[in-house]
């Protein structure tokens, strides 16, 4: 593939979402990736969140002086730090516009990526949102049984940013599916959506949820694949699931990386690796039969993984196999 800069082959980078994630949780991970020459992007939550998160509340933000040095360290290194919004929770347009000041005067600029977050309101075409086809969209609804109600693009809402993002942002990560390389299912990338003004441009992701998916999503087969078709590899995971256990990294993902390393890749955060394909031509309008077969089969993959975790706490449940 010709491409990539410098004769490189294929390319792979990491969107790291930050929910759970601490210093201590995710720093070896960092090191790792630095030591063997890999750039990421790492999403930061500038504000902390006085009203608690039942589910995130163990997560460090820039609040947290040991972590903001950590971060500001991580960008001073070569690495992208993105928005995840203003914090854990849902925040209302006064509290996004302070987050995102945050990011300005900690970083110098406005981040350039941006990732929702879980069940916050102000994610920008969020939930079913996410896709045009009907019949996607009510099987999604059945199967997540969260809230839908996601409101950041809608003019008005209070949770509205539509606007900010408009303004600053570039890329926003929209649907993952199961595999490593993500042009083998969305060749446009990145691409522009008109139905979806607020955002400027949207990538596709390779889903790994935890250290477990990652290991799978990474196998050696799997990076054969990716350097023999050129392709790109851009994972959305989370480094303070399960990455760091007693201050060392999993050693299995220390091994496929290295791996991964010594393959002849581009290893730079995700915004400079799009910014690259966009100048080199591509980012045209996603074609609709590439946008119906990428919607099917993010909720194909969606449906798998949810049958799976399903299948694995059985398991667990009878005690045989184990959880993971
Ligand atoms: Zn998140």
């Amino acid at each position: 593939m010709s491409r990539l800069p410098d004769g490189r082959r294929f390319a792979f980078t990491v969107i790291d979402d930050t929910d759970v994630a601490t210093v201590e949780n995710v720093a070896p991970v960092y090191r790792l990736l630095e030591r063997m020459g890999m750039r990421t992007t790492k999403t930061v939550w500038p504000l902390g969140c006085p009203e608690g998160s039942r589910d995130f509340d163990s997560s460090q933000t820039l609040e947290d002086s040991d972590y903001r040095a950590f971060v500001v360290d991580l960008q001073r290194r070569g690495f992208e730090i993105a928005s995840h919004g203003a914090t854990m929770e849902s925040s209302e347009r006064g509290r996004t516009l302070r987050g995102f000041e945050e990011m300005r005067t900690t970083f110098g600029a406005y981040p350039t990526v941006h990732a929702n977050h879980a069940n916050n309101r102000e994610g920008l075409y969020w939930g079913s949102a996410r896709v045009d086809e009907p019949l996607v969209r009510t099987v999604y609804r059945l199967a997540v049984r969260a809230p839908d109600a996601f409101e950041g693009h809608v003019e008005g809402s209070p949770y509205w940013w539509g606007d900010l993002a408009r303004a600053h942002i570039r890329y926003v990560r929209n649907l993952t599916f199961q595999t490593l390389n993500v042009t083998r299912i969305n060749p446009t990338l990145p691409y522009h959506d008109p139905r979806r003004p607020a955002v400027n441009w949207w990538f596709s992701a390779a889903d790994a949820e935890n250290c477990a998916a990652f290991n799978r999503l990474l196998r050696p087969a799997a990076q054969d694949h990716l350097e023999r078709d050129g392709g790109i590899a851009i994972v959305a995971t989370h480094f303070g699931k399960g990455f760091v256990t007693n201050g060392r990294l999993n050693a299995e993902t220390a091994h496929l990386l290295e791996l991964m390393s010594r393959r002849p890749g581009w290893f730079v955060p995700v915004g400079e690796l799009l910014d690259w394909l966009r100048h080199g031509g591509a980012g045209s309008p996603l074609p609709a039969d590439e946008w119906r077969r990428m919607q099917r089969r993010w909720l194909r993959d969606l449906l798998g993984r949810a049958l799976a975790d399903r299948a694995r706490r059985a398991a667990a449940w009878l005690g045989v196999g184990r959880a993971s």
